[in-house]
């Protein structure tokens, strides 16, 4: 460490392990970790994300940033986590095996041993084995073209609003993504969840905001924007977000400080979400110039959210006649049940109550 700062600027006791980017204060260990459960305990106040009535599902992939969200609410709010379970509710994690190859099987290993040790009970939902195909298969299929001419024709969604959604109809995120959405709310749900914890961090919040900028898409930024004002109306298990006041570097860091392991690998699909990959470019050589911009721009969301917010308007939307979810009017069915029909030959609302009761059977 510098001659300047033999001692933590901060508890004027340790030895400083590192300079915080933005403030340039040597802090040690400790007062580091401090600083981040302080935030996510303030993100939770903030918005009110639970409560003694309430019960949390955590989605637990095993990346670093579940990891980490698991690890600093269970640090921080262990007693409330405890009074919640004696009142019936205790915490649940789900984690989602997507059946990606040579990426999910550490990730899985790292999730699993994580709620072992911190005591929370962790669901595992598997695509192979309940949708009978596993997400690289179904990509597979999804990639015939006779398969995907017969998906982008069906369900009336030619043009119109779904010209956005006909885009990325059958490739590997989109499948994941409306999948693992619908899993992880289901299960959520089915357990008598309230609140349904995800990882999402700083960077990841920065990067949705700009991707809606950049495509037009103010219907999405206003549902963003709805979810984060935690909208009463919505059909859906309300979504908490404790990491998001964090961005990734402290995530890693976090993790490093308290010895947890972390799945270093991304995933072999993400590359194909070129958009994503070009927001984080410009999001990272922004932040790298002017540090603070990431801070900044959530600092501008938490602002303009109140305004924007736009709940989903009854009239846009009707029940699947498959599954009773919301879905878009403009489309027979909702995605969920659009692509385990078409990839899998199997209905998902028959798949995941199956599912639920196998799960009350052995979890009685
Ligand atoms: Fe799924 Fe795409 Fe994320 Fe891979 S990158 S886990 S395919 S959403
Ligand atoms: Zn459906």
């Amino acid at each position: 460490m510098t001659h300047e700062s033999p001692v933590c600027v901060r508890c004027k006791k340790n030895r400083p392990v590192m300079e915080r980017i933005h403030s340039g204060e040597k802090v040690c260990k400790a007062c580091f970790l401090k600083e981040i459960e302080d935030r996510v305990r303030r993100a939770m106040s903030r918005c009110k994300m639970a409560g003694p009535d309430d019960k949390v599902a955590f989605a637990v992939s095993g990346g670093k940033d579940s990891t980490v969200m698991l690890r600093a609410v269970t640090s921080v709010h262990g007693q409330l986590l405890a009074q919640q379970a004696k009142r019936g509710r205790a915490p649940v994690a789900i984690t989602v095996d997507e059946g990606i190859a040579g990426y999910r099987d550490e990730s899985l290993r790292i999730a699993s041993e994580v709620c072992k040790e911190l005591g929370i009970e962790q669901v595992v939902f598997s695509f192979k084995k309940e949708f009978g195909l596993s997400l690289d298969e179904m990509v597979s299929a999804a990639a015939d073209p006779a398969t995907l001419r017969s998906m982008c024709e069906g369900d009336g969604r030619r043009g119109g609003q779904l010209k956005n959604a006909m885009k990325v109809v059958g490739k590997p995120c989109s499948i994941c993504g409306v999948l693992r959405r619908r899993v992880l709310n289901d299960l959520a749900a089915g357990l008598q969840a309230t609140k349904l914890a995800m990882g999402h961090n700083l960077n990841d919040e920065a990067e949705t905001f700009l991707i809606n900028l950049f495509k037009g898409d103010v219907n999405r930024m206003g549902h963003a924007a709805s979810a984060a004002m935690e909208d009463d109306a919505s059909p859906f298990v309300k979504k908490i977000k404790p990491l998001q006041d964090l961005p990734q570097h402290d995530v890693v860091l976090y993790l490093y400080y308290v010895g947890g392991e972390f799945q270093e690998n991304a995933c072999p699909h993400a590359r194909e979400n070129v958009f994503r990959a070009e927001a984080q470019g410009i999001l990272n050589g922004l932040e790298a110039g002017h540090p603070g911009t990431l801070f900044n721009i959530k600092k501008f969301l938490d602002e303009v959210f109140p305004l924007l917010s736009r709940p989903v308007v009854p009239g846009t939307i009707s029940a699947c006649p498959r599954c009773g979810a919301p879905k878009s009017k403009a489309l027979e069915r909702c995605m969920a049940c659009f692509y385990l029909d078409e990839l899998c030959g199997k209905d998902y609302r028959r798949a995941m109550d199956g599912f639920l009761d196998r799960h009350r059977g052995t979890s009685t």
